[in-house]
This record gives C-alpha cells, structure tokens and sequence, in this order.
C-alpha cells in the first residue's frame, strides 16, 4: 500500500510509488507472478518511437470540471491538446443536457525569454486574466517541461494568488518527463484537488463517488435501488461538489488505472472506503464486484437479487453469442486496467486472446489490495495470455505483431492505434465509453458491437488495399522486440 502524503506539493510518480513499467514481454501468468513477487523489473526500449504526456492526462482530468479553469504554464506547443478536451466537453454536455459551454483553458506561452528570466510573472498575470475574464471558482496551475527545469515556484505562485484571488489557485505538477508513465498525470490531476479542494466531511451522505472519465451514468439505477445516490467524479463536477466528495459512503471506479490514487487518498485521508475489487467486466468480475459492493454498502440481500436476475436474464443470450465467436481471434492494445478487462470480455464471450499490447503495468495499485488486481483476475478467471507485452503505444512493435499474427479482430483503446489494425485489414474496434462495457449488460453491449464489427469487415479490407505502411519489409522481418531490453529467454511468435 502506498502512503498518500497531502503535505508534498507534487504527486509520487507511478515508477517510484507502485514500481510501475513500460517495458515487458513474456506471458500474462509470468507478469502477474513477477509483479506479486516483488520481481518486476523494467525492461529500457533503445528505440523509442512515441510517448503520450502527462500533463494530458491531469488535464483530462481537471478541464471538464464545470467552474474551473485550467492555466497551462507551458510554452504554447504544451497546449495542442486544448481542443480534443474542449471537444470531449462539448460532446459530454449534450448527452447530460447541460447548457452548452466552452472549456475555460489558458496558456502562459512561455518563449525563449522566459526560459532564461523566468515565466512566472506572465504566471501571474495568466492567472489573474483567466480570473477577470471567466470568474471561475477555482484555478488549476498545469505545469510543463520548460517551467520544471527552469525552476519556476509555481507553488508559491500558486498559494499567492490564492489569497489574492480568494479561491483555490492550485498547482498540478504533471510535466511530461517526470514519468515514461503518462497515468501519474491522473495521480497529479487528483492530488491537487484532494490538497487543495476537498475539505473534511461536514457529515455522511448516501452518495457514492464513482471515479470515471466521462462515460454513461449507468451507475444510477443500481445505486438508487440500493437507497444511495451516484456521484460521478471528476469531469462533469464542480468545484462545490468536489469539496465534499469526503463525505461520500464509498468510492467505486471504473477503472483503477485511473482512479487509484483518488480511490486510496479518499480512503486514508478521510475514512471514504474504496471498493477493492477487480472492476466488473464479463460475468465473473461482474460477480465478485457486486459481492463486493454488498459488503461496501451492506445491502447483501438486495444484490443477490441482483445477480439471480441477470444470470437468468443474461445467460443464454451470452451463450448465443459464445457460439458465434468461438475460435475468432483477437488481439488487445489499450491501458492498463482497462486492457485486462477488454482480456476477460472477450475470453467470456469465446474469443481466444492471441495477446496484448498493454500500455503500462502496476504491479500492485495504491490500495495494496492483490484481490483489486485486474490482471490477476483475467488470468486466473480464464488462463493465460500467451504473448502479453508492455509497450506504451509503440506502433513499430504493434505493427511488426499484428502483421505476424493477422488477428480476427484488434480492440484498440486509443484512437491513434485503430488506424495501424484497418491499415492491415483487420477489423478494429475502439469503445471511447468505458461504461458501456461494464457489469452483466456491458457484455451484451460489447457482443453486440464486436459482431458489428466483424460484419463489417469491408471498409477495412477496401482501406488496406489502398494503405501504404512505413515500416520496411526487414523490420516486419524482425523479432517485435528487437529494441526492447530482454527480462528473459522467451520464444517469440
Ligand atoms: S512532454 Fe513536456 S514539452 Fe511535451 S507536451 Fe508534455 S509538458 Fe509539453
């Protein structure tokens, strides 16, 4: 179990904290071992093609929260992605009927000039234009490579303004080349609203948080059935909401790759219990979710119910559709949790999982808990993964696997790996909304889109013929981990 300090200004990274990597290569039941002995080592890629940013993923985090502002202390190259999450804003409004808004997003535009002075007056003065202009009722400070190595002191930019300001002014130190694990950008996205934003409980309420990106509230009806109320967190919050988000009776998450640290500071900090568990997709992790929820909530009989129900709802539909997708293979790039969980939904609907290409590995999360391991469940639930790597989105790897192993399907996580499974003719599935897929109905819904997929096999068979690839015919030729520092002696496809 990691211990969440409030007092540091900036977050543990994943490396440090939970001894997280990016590099591996073996089978799934080897890593899980590795991981639960204490044994995991990183493997160091001596090429490298591509890495996501942290600083994204705080921000994906902080931009949608309804009355905040966001100031990137960047320069402006920092800001490129202000659009795809204003995009992602606009797009979660409609579906909640809210009235339609902007996302309220600044960049310092630190130049050359600043690297040499310093940028915090032009901090300063961001922050101080950010509050003119769209009064917010709190401002998150994102902080960037350029201010981090020259030493800017964000922080006590940060708690000046605040008292200037009077409200929040909160730095997030999330800049990029603090971690090769892009998800500590979460870490520092929560850390920053769990030190600056949530005060302690007034007194207990029936709301459970339930840490998500931006995906469907499927969550209400369980929960309301049960007597407590659905309190999805953060995007779509406010700064009020978020105060008291240490008054809730338990916090549930969608993914814990996401949620972990909110999950276990909740928890330490202010005595909100965190559901331990792997999260429920497929049937058996949906099971033992809910088994786990009845202990969280104390409502044991009432979700029993539940279960039955399902089971006998549910369980000659997934049958019908074992059927039809027994033998088909398929192969997996996505997040970590979140990756485990697509391996368990598809081994519950009869495909065989020629492997996965998951973006990073944590052998253990911040609640210490082994039962809350998701890829422990998978493997344990439906056995092994023969060719499981950690890769964090090289396409040169993903590539030279696919183009040996031509799956029957490729389930992508992230939009900017769909394109390298249609452009060898494989159809490729991306499902942005997690929470389609989860509990006993997610299964259906997934069914559901994978048969559509494979129905469709046109589109991409049409796209390949007239695809180039920019990867040569040696490289295609080569061991897929030909660059990645070896753990172990394995045979290779
Ligand atoms: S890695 Fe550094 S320079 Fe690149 S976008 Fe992130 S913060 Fe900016």
């Amino acid at each position: 179990m990691s211990v969440i300090s409030l007092k540091e200004p900036e977050v543990v990274i994943r490396e440090k904290r939970l001894g997280s990597i990016t590099g591996f290569e073996g089978t799934a039941s080897d890593l899980v071992q590795r991981a639960q002995a204490g044994k995991l080592h990183e493997c160091t890629r001596s090429f490298s093609q591509c890495m996501n940013c942290g600083s994204g993923n705080a921000l994906c985090q902080l931009s949608m929260i309804r009355d905040a502002a966001i100031v990137n202390h960047a320069p402006v190259g920092c800001a490129g992605d202000f659009f795809n999450y204003n995009y992602v804003y606009r797009v979660g409004q409609m579906s909640r009927d809210l009235p339609p808004s902007n996302g309220r997003y600044f960049n310092t535009n630190v130049d050359e000039n600043d690297t040499i002075f310093g940028g915090t007056v032009k901090l300063e003065n961001t922050v101080r234009a950010a509050y003119e202009r769209v009064h917010p009722k709190a401002i998150f400070i994102t902080t960037s490579c350029a201010v981090a190595i020259i030493g800017d002191d964000v922080e006590e930019t940060a708690n000046r303004l605040s008292e200037e300001l009077n409200i929040p002014v909160v730095a997030c130190f999330c800049e990029g080349f603090r971690s090769k694990i892009w998800t500590s950008g979460f870490d520092a996205a929560y850390h920053s609203i769990v030190r600056k934003i949530v005060k302690p409980p007034r007194k207990k309420t029936n709301k459970v948080n339930v840490i998500n990106f931006w995906g469907s509230h499927i969550f209400d009806e369980l929960l309301e059935s049960l007597g407590y109320e659905a309190q999805y967190i953060v995007p779509f919050s406010t700064v009020a909401a978020l105060e008291y988000i240490s008054e809730a009776v338990a916090t549930i998450q969608i993914c814990p790759t996401l949620g972990t640290y909110l999950g276990a500071a909740l928890e330490q900090v202010y005595g909100v219990p965190e559901m331990k568990s792997p999260p429920g997709y497929g049937i058996a992790g949906t099971d033992i979710w809910l088994r786990e929820l009845e202990k969280v909530l104390d409502r044991e009989a009432e979700i029993e119910k539940v279960i039955l129900r399902e089971h006998v709802r549910l369980l000659p539909q997934i049958e019908a559709y074992r059927k039809i997708f027994q033998g088909k293979k398929a192969y997996i790039t996505a997040g970590a949790a979140h990756g485990h969980s697509l391996i368990a939904l598809l081994r519950e609907l009869g495909f065989t999982v020629q492997g996965a290409a998951i973006f990073h590995h944590d052998p253990f999360y911040d609640n210490g808990e082994a039962v809350s391991d998701a890829l422990a469940h998978a493997v344990k639930t439906y056995g092994d993964v023969p060719h499981y790597n950690v890769c964090n989105k090289q396409a040169y790897e993903l590539m030279n696997i696919l183009s040996k192993v031509r799956p029957d399907i490729m389930i992508a996580r992230h939009g900017g790996m769909t394109i390298w499974g249609a452009k060898l003719g494989i159809p490729t599935l991306l499902i942005g909304d997690e929470q389609l897929l989860f509990g006993y109905q997610g299964l259906l819904n997934y069914a559901e889109r994978l048969l559509e997929t494979l129905d469709n096999k046109e589109f991409v068979t049409n796209l390949s013929k007239h695809s180039t690839i920019p990867y040569t015919k040696w490289w295609l030729e080569q061991d897929p981990f030909f660059f990645l520092g070896r753990n172990q002696n394995v045979e290779v496809y």
